[in-house]
């Protein structure tokens, strides 16, 4: 659907686009930023064309999203805006899904973690998180706040993962040679078992602060020459809250939320030619998962979630009453532009 505007209710994913500062280097280099986030929730891409337009004419292209953030954007401001509504619905007992998605050196894992994320993991307390700290920080002590001001009976469990080469790996597992976790399919239509996948029950931010150092560390030591490894494979991160909750008349229910936090491969993977096995695949998840919003955007009786571990792992978190919301991130260079195109193309195209 390109028409951007759906019957409330109707629209369960949530396009939002975050453009980053000129790092120091750019400023250095003399770099203009010609991306900028508009208001009307607009991104102006404006680049002089000159190779295939003499006159040195300037070209702008403008796109339009539920929402988009300048290079201005607190972390706070980001969390309140795009994770804090799903937040909600998980402590509501329903699932969702946030992706990072864009080329690598964009913001996915500022966006996602935060930096310096291995300062701050030794605090201790509530209310710890510094300004710099990113959605999956700030959901975890979110949920937490919730759960102590409602007083709630409720289990809080994290797991992390990563898919490099549709391949699992346990980003938790105590065990360095952890066997690969399996997906399998349940008994209903849309349900799904992963067996070998450590979960942790969780009772603090500054738990599962340390838990994220774990993965960290397993991430980076993972790391493969040249290629970043980050940049090639998806990280994610799973919160499920269990809640039991008294009824008036006494009754007990349970009510069970879960959410994804995502941080995709880098874009560009999805867009070079692919030459090896490793490419291909990274392009199969990142090209299944666009395939499959634009089916549920579009309402197929058939999804294609089985098409990559990625879809095939998300399936309960995507699409029925799922809500999802993608944070396409840009850079804001001339030199990136062709990459942020295919950014905006992509983001577009699962509104
Ligand atoms: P990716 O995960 O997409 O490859 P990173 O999150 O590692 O990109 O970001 C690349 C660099 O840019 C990092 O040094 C990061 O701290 C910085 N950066 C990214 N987004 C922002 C932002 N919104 N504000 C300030 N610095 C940012
Ligand atoms: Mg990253």
């Amino acid at each position: 659907a390109t028409s951007g505007i759906k019957k409330a209710g109707e629209a369960n994913i949530a396009v939002s686009v975050r453009v980053r500062p000129l790092n120091r280097q750019e400023e250095v280099d003399g770099r203009k930023a010609v991306v900028k986030a508009e208001p009307l929730k607009n991104i102006l891409v404006q680049r002089i064309q000159g190779a295939v337009n003499p006159s040195n004419r300037e070209v702008q292209e403008r796109f339009s999203f539920n929402s988009t953030f300048g290079p201005e954007t607190s972390q706070e401001d980001l969390y309140n805006s795009v994770a804090r509504p799903l937040v909600i619905e998980t402590l509501h007992g329903y699932n969702s899904t946030i992706f990072c998605y864009g080329q690598t050196g964009t913001g996915k894992t500022f966006t996602m973690e935060g930096v310096d994320f291995n300062n701050w993991v030794h605090s201790s307390g509530e209310g710890i998180l510094p300004e710099s700290a990113g959605l999956i920080p700030r959901a975890v002590d979110d949920i937490f706040k919730h759960i102590n001001e409602s007083g709630v009976e409720s289990t809080v469990r994290i797991s992390h993962l990563e898919i490099y080469n549709e391949k699992l790996q346990d980003l938790l597992a105590p065990l360095d040679n952890a066997p690969e976790p399996k997906i399998f399919n349940g008994k209903g239509k849309d349900h799904m078992l992963i067996s070998g996948l450590e979960e942790f029950v969780v009772k603090d931010t500054a738990e599962v602060l340390r838990f994220l150092k774990v993965s960290l560390e397993k991430r980076t030591t993972a790391q493969t020459g040249a290629n970043e490894r980050s940049s090639r494979s998806h990280c994610i991160f799973s919160l499920t809250v269990h809640m039991k909750e008294t009824l008036a008349d006494g009754d007990d229910v349970l009510k069970v939320g879960k959410l994804y936090l995502v941080d995709l491969a880098g874009s560009e993977s999805a867009t070079v030619s692919s030459h090896t096995q490793e490419t291909r695949n990274i392009n199969t998840s990142l090209l299944t998962l666009g395939k499959v919003i634009k089916e549920l955007n579009e309402h197929h009786r058939h999804v294609s979630y089985r098409e990559s571990k990625l879809t095939r792992l998300l399936q309960e978190s995507l699409g029925g009453k799922a809500k999802t919301a993608m944070v396409a991130t840009v850079a804001p260079t001339d030199a990136a532009v062709d990459q942020t195109l295919n950014t905006l193309r992509y983001a577009q195209q699962a509104m």
